[in-house]
């Protein structure tokens, strides 16, 4: 029996099922863009523990920097004693999120909990209730981001009630709306303005590019003019850049390529090369807004989760990851396309999605993005399935991924496509 096999007896019978995994084996370690399990068996990782790894996995400069920090101190809490590494990873957010103003940032644990506290901001400085997020969005699995979230199954099924205030109007999504991006924003704020009224509007919170939901990337306009709806309207932009944010895209954030500039942006992901931290950055004058101790958390900012963003962000500059993520994109798109495929090669950087439907349609056809991530598996390539249709296979591999794993990944991701065409 395999050493997998045990241990995954042993999790059938101590792990509730509500928690699910990808693959059946269990991991030993991994370096790079290689994940090694414990009976010895090696795959390329184009998940990157869904686009948190993106300086790799064991990144030197990491690993150097969270031992440094653990023998030091692990915990005092930032709101109890605080820290030099908050600090600096705070300064440096203000200084890569978009927009040149003034800003401030606050440290949390996981994405949810940044979506949650961007919005608590957002309603307390313009004491409005409504929240307008989109169709396919995904904003985490607490009660208020699972409101936010569009996907009932497996998100929400059974998990309500939800929280109140919450709208959801239509995204933009090219493939299958055909609507420029002008045309695509008139509709969605027209929902708005009839339905909850600019008047009651805390928030407009947006993915740049929707993960979950699909890797949907908006017409060219919709973003900026949805952002300026909220300035005219006296409602935030928070720009949810949880999985596009940190080089991902080919720019430090999905906001870069148009120029939109969030009041406020949630981070978390890729922000720390694999350890759990997120963060809220935004308008000096809106988050100075909210009274000390408003905001916080026991463990948000952790000392050594910092020393690892601290390292991370280094590497990510060092490395010039944004370029690495579009050298990255160039090759899995331009390789994927040439297949010729029912349906849609479309991407940003190195968050890259093929989109399948039955072929003359644009039916989704999840039946082969399933049958196609399994082969992959089974071939020692690590990739992952999304969309509200679950007809998309999303690609995320390191942005320090070599041109060799690169090109091995994706010679078994095409034979798979290629064997279930049919
Ligand atoms: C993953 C994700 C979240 C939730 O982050 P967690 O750390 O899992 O809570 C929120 N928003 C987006 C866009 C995400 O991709």
């Amino acid at each position: 029996m395999s050493e997998s096999t045990k241990l995954h007896e042993r999790r059938v019978r101590a792990v509730a099922q509500g928690v699910g995994s990808v693959i059946g084996s269990y991991v030993s370690h991994a370096r790079g863009a290689t994940v090694v399990d414990v009976d010895g068996g090696e795959w390329i990782d184009f998940a990157s523990g869904i686009a948190v790894t993106s300086v790799g996995h064991a990144d030197p400069r990491v690993i150097e920097a969270v031992q440094a920090q653990i023998v030091r101190f692990a915990h005092t809490c930032f709101m109890v004693a605080p820290y030099e590494s908050y600090v600096a990873v705070c300064e440096q957010l203000n200084a890569l999120t978009p927009g040149t103003f003034d800003k401030r940032s606050a440290l949390f644990n996981s994405g949810a909990e940044a979506v949650e506290n961007a919005v608590k901001i957002a309603r307390h400085v313009t004491g409005r209730p409504a929240v307008i997020v989109f169709d396919h969005a995904y904003h985490g699995r607490t009660n208020l981001t699972m409101a936010l979230t569009a996907k009932a199954m497996p998100y929400k099924h059974r998990f309500g009630p939800f929280a109140p205030e919450v709208y959801r109007v239509p995204m933009s999504y090219p493939f299958r709306d055909g609507l420029d991006g002008t045309a695509a924003a008139a509709r969605a704020i027209d929902v708005i303005a009839k339905q909850v009224g600019a008047d009651n509007v805390a928030a407009v919170l947006i993915e740049p590019v929707q993960g979950e939901g699909g890797f949907i990337e908006p017409a060219p306009g919709f973003l900026p003019a949805l952002a300026e709806w909220a300035r005219a309207s006296g409602a935030l932009f928070i720009a949810d850049e949880i999985q596009t944010g940190f080089c991902r895209t080919g720019d430090w954030f999905a906001c870069d390529a148009e120029g939109v500039e969030p009041d406020l942006v949630t981070m978390a992901k890729g922000i720390a090369g694999g350890m759990p931290l997120a963060a809220v950055t935004g308008r000096a004058e809106y988050m100075d807004a909210v009274h000390p101790g408003g905001l916080g958390g026991t463990y948000g900012g952790n000392p050594v989760a910092c020393a690892a963003a601290l390292a991370a962000l280094e590497t990510m500059r060092v490395l010039d990851l944004p370029a690495a993520a579009r050298r990255i994109g160039g090759v899995l798109t331009s390789r994927l396309r040439a297949l010729g495929l029912p349906g849609e090669v479309r991407g940003r950087g190195a968050m890259v999605a093929v989109e399948l439907v039955l072929p003359g349609s644009v039916v989704p056809d999840p039946g082969r993005t399933q049958a196609v991530a399994r082969a992959c598996l089974r071939e020692g390539l690590l990739v992952l399935t999304c969309g509200t249709y679950g007809n998309v296979l999303r690609l995320l591999p390191p942005l320090v991924i070599s041109d060799e794993l690169l090109d091995q990944g994706l010679t078994i991701l095409e034979g798979a496509l290629r064997a279930t065409a049919d």
